[in-house]
Parts: C-alpha cells; sequence; structure tokens
C-alpha cells in the first residue's frame, strides 16, 4: 500500500518505519528540514532501539522515503496518517495548530480519494474538525474520508510495540473505509477494535487517565507508608498480584513525566469541564503528581539540614530509561528545584545529556555514573536506567564524599545498600 505519514517524531518515525518493514512504500513528511535530511542520511533524530537499524534497511531497499513536501507526499498516497504534535497550550486545552497546519496542506494533496488517518492524540471531536478543514482548502470535488488511529506504543520500545500493540483501535464513520485499514494491519495479527471516531478518540484519553491515576493513586500510598512504617514496593506487589488490578503502572517514585500523560490527563480535564463535568478524580491524580518533586526534595532537606552549597549527583535525565525524550521529565523538574535551593549538580545519562545541557547548561556533565558520583554529598536516582541497577556500590561509595542515595525510583533494595555503610532513602519504604 502507499502511504504517508505526515510527523516525524516519535510516534510518526516508528509507524513509518514499521509499515515500510512490513512492505508498504512510505513517504514521511516532516516541515523540519534537518530532520528531514538527517532521516535521507539513515540518522534518526530520536533516539529509539531498534529504529536506525530499521530505517536503514528501508532506506537501502527504497521503500521509505522523506520530504519536506506535505501535499507532495499525499499525492502519492492512498493512505494518509497524522502524527504531528499536539501539546498542551497554556490554559491547559489542547494545541491542534500542528494538526490544523497538516490538515491544510493534505487538502493541497487530494487528486483523488484518500483515507486520512488521525494518529496524534486529540479531543474528541478533532475528526470532525480535520474533516472541516480539509474540505475547506481542497477542491470541490475532493473525496476523503478521516479516521481515527490512536496510538499506544511506549517510547523506549516503540518498534516493539507497533509491531505488536495490545489493541489496535480504528474510529470510522462507515465500515467499509475500515476494511482498507484492517488490510494494512492484517500482518500484525492483533485484537482490533473497530468503533467510531469520537469512541476511538475517548479510548485514548480514558487509557492514559486511567494509567496516570495509577501511578498517582500507589504513589499516594508511599506517602501513607513513609508515615505508618510500611513498605510500599511490598504493597504494590501484594495488589499486583490480583489479576483485577495487575502489577504493571504501581511503581512508586517521583511520579510520571513525559509528553503524554501530563497533558493527557489535561486535556482530558478540560474537555471534561467544557461539557459540564468536574473530573475531580483526575483532578486529584494530576494535583498529586505535581507535588511528588517538592515531596522528595523536602526529604531530602530534611535529611541533608540544606541543600545550600551541596554537590548532588542525579543519575537519569530523560522521562523514563531507554528514550532521549526530555519533555515533562521529573529530572529536570527535579534539577530545577535543586539549583534553586543553591545545590550544584552533577548528573549523567546514557543518552540523554546533549539535549538536557542546552536546556540546563548550569549543571556539570560526567561521563559514568560513578564520575557523577565523584565528591557528591548525595545521589539521586531519577530515571532508572538498567545500568543504574548493576553499579558497583562500594566503588561508588569510596567517590562520594558523604554516601547517601535518595532512591527516586526504588531502584535497590534497602538492606543492601545500607549493608554497605549509606544512609539509603527510598520512596514510601523504609
Ligand atoms: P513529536 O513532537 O516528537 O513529533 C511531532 C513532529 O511533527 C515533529 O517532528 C514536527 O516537526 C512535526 N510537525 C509539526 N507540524 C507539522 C506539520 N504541519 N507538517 C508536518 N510535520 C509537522 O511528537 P510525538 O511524540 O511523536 O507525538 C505525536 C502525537 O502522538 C501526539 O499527539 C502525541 O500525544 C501522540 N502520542 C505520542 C506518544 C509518545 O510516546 N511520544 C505515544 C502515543 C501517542
Amino acid at each position: 500500500m502507499n502511504i504517508s505519514v505526515i510527523g516525524m517524531g516519535y510516534v510518526g518515525l516508528a509507524t513509518a518505519a514499521v509499515f515500510a518493514d512490513l512492505g508498504n512504500d512510505v513517504i514521511g513528511a516532516d516541515v523540519d528540514a534537518a530532520k528531514i535530511a538527517a532521516l535521507r542520511a539513515g540518522e534518526p533524530p530520536i533516539f529509539e532501539p531498534g529504529l536506525k537499524e530499521m530505517l536503514r534497511r528501508n532506506l537501502d531497499e527504497g521503500r521509505i522515503s522523506f520530504t519536506t513536501d506535505t501535499a507532495e507526499a499525499v499525492r502519492a498516497s492512498e493512505v494518509v496518517f497524522i502524527a504531528v504534535g499536539t501539546p498542551a497550550n497554556t490554559d491547559g486545552d489542547t494545541d491542534l495548530s500542528q494538526v490544523e497546519a497538516a490538515a491544510r496542506n493534505i487538502a493541497r494533496g487530494l487528486t483523488d480519494y484518500k483515507i486520512v488517518v488521525n494518529k496524534s492524540t486529540v479531543p474528541v471531536g478533532t475528526g470532525d474538525l480535520v474533516a472541516r478543514m480539509i474540505r475547506d482548502h481542497a477542491p470541490p470535488d475532493a473525496r476523503f474520508d478521516v479516521c481515527a488511529n490512536p496510538e499506544f506504543l511506549r517510547e523506549g520500545s516503540a518498534l516493539e510495540d507497533t509491531l505488536a500493540p495490545d489493541r489496535i483501535v480504528i474510529g470510522v464513520s462507515d465500515h467499509q473505509v475500515a476494511e482498507r485499514l484492517l488490510e494494512l494491519y492484517r500482518p500484525l495479527d492483533r485484537p482490533i477494535i473497530v468503533t467510531d471516531v469520537a469512541t476511538a478518540e475517548m479510548i485514548k484519553y480514558a487509557s492514559n487517565a486511567f494509567l496516570a491515576t495509577k501511578i498517582s493513586f500507589i504513589n499516594a500510598i508511599a506517602d501513607i507508608c513513609e508515615r505508618v512504617g510500611a513498605d510500599v514496593t511490598t504493597v504494590a506487589h501484594g495488589m499486583g498480584a490480583d489479576r483485577r488490578i495487575g502489577h504493571d503502572f504501581l511503581q512508586p517514585g517521583l511520579g510520571y513525566g513525559g509528553s503524554c500523560f501530563p497533558k493527557d490527563v489535561q486535556s482530558l480535564i478540560a474537555t471534561a469541564a467544557a461539557h459540564g463535568c468536574d473530573f475531580a478524580l483526575l483532578r486529584a491524580a494530576q494535583e498529586i503528581n505535581d507535588s511528588r518533586v517538592g515531596r522528595f526534595i523536602e526529604r531530602m532537606t530534611e535529611v541533608m539540614g540544606t541543600l545550600d552549597g551541596k554537590t548532588i549527583g542525579v543519575l537519569g535525565l530523560s522521562f523514563k530509561p531507554n528514550t532521549d525524550d526530555l519533555r515533562e521529565a521529573k529530572a529536570v523538574e527535579l534539577i530545577r528545584a535543586l539549583l534553586g535551593r543553591k545545590a550544584a549538580v552533577r548528573a549523567y545519562d546514557p543518552v540523554a545529556m546533549e539535549k538536557c545541557a542546552a536546556l540546563l547548561p548550569q549543571v556539570d556533565y560526567a561521563h559514568s555514573a560513578y564520575e557523577a558520583a565523584r565528591g557528591c554529598d548525595a545521589l539521586v536516582i531519577a530515571t532508572e536506567w538498567n545500568e543504574f541497577k548493576l553499579l558497583n556500590l562500594a566503588r561508588l561509595k569510596q567517590l562520594m564524599a558523604e554516601p547517601v542515595i535518595f532512591d527516586g525510583r526504588n531502584t535497590f533494595a534497602p538492606e543492601k545498600v545500607r549493608a554497605l555503610g549509606f544512609r539509603y532513602y527510598g520512596v514510601g519504604r523504609r
């Protein structure tokens, strides 16, 4: 099938690469000329495991190409995916300007019938908005349908998730249109839910809001555990063993970040409010999340007396492991708070340091976790990269000025760390 994908970010690029790998002819379009040049040269502008290899394979075999001209990409395609960003705007609503710009450019490329599929996370009703915008800018006889196909991939395992999603959701206004999309997805052999556009759009928000609430729930439990002397990791284990609850998203810590949960939670609260519903539960989940870093800093201050003049090592910068994405990363929020308390920060991350240096030039970036720990009065684990789990803690202790660990992701076993002579503070555990 001839496909184009508009927006070569985390979602668009993973989608384009996987569809090409499945044998389709794919054109990736983006307004960012530097991104397109890098992609043509086989260099993904983002870090995602396996992406570079998949990109190069499909470039070599001529199944994928890239352009800055969206209309040209659309003209050559039967199915057009929109995968542009949908950030929050300042009042918490969703900023749809990238989607609108993509819709206008699609309209310019409508020479014959096209299926336009919205993969971006968009508030209910955006499918209709896109259809209206295309109609307003396309030739009068243009024929097209607009569908919703929300994306559930996770950064860090984007290719795996695109190849084997738990479910594929397709929102269409008429089932005949769904047939072509079903054909496209059939090789994946995954469960497919076909519904109307509004329901598909809502499935995405409801899913992300539920997962975010699960994280905030266990974080609230963690705070109580700290006060009553219970261990939240065992509590979470005991809860998760119940199949109705499950273990996923019950890891207490600094809270959720990233380019999706914070904005999607905010957007659903705004959609609810616009329709006269007060989503108090979700507002509470958001409040709990917003208070995590402040609470963590308070705990550090209680233990250390003051942070003024102290040197703090921070391990992990990206919003979660296996990605270089720093959007709404809790580590960045934490470092800003530490700098605000006049601490000096030394940091290390396996892939995100270059991007972080542009955001936080005041930080001293180290080449390894051990270098980041050197001379520090305390070490914080902010993102639980695998390589931190097996650090040589005895070596780490020798390098530090004071053997103090604040484990924002409950990465280590407290008794093991304490046995080595560290003072150890996790989240919600003794
Ligand atoms: P991103 O910011 O990484 O990428 C968006 C890309 O779109 C950028 O490269 C940008 O240059 C490009 N772009 C902007 N306007 C354009 C236009 N008019 N024409 C062509 N290209 C344009 O975004 P992302 O993280 O890939 O997210 C894309 C969408 O998918 C969002 O709605 C997001 O909420 C959703 N989503 C993201 C994830 C994730 O893990 N990142 C997961 C599921 C869903």
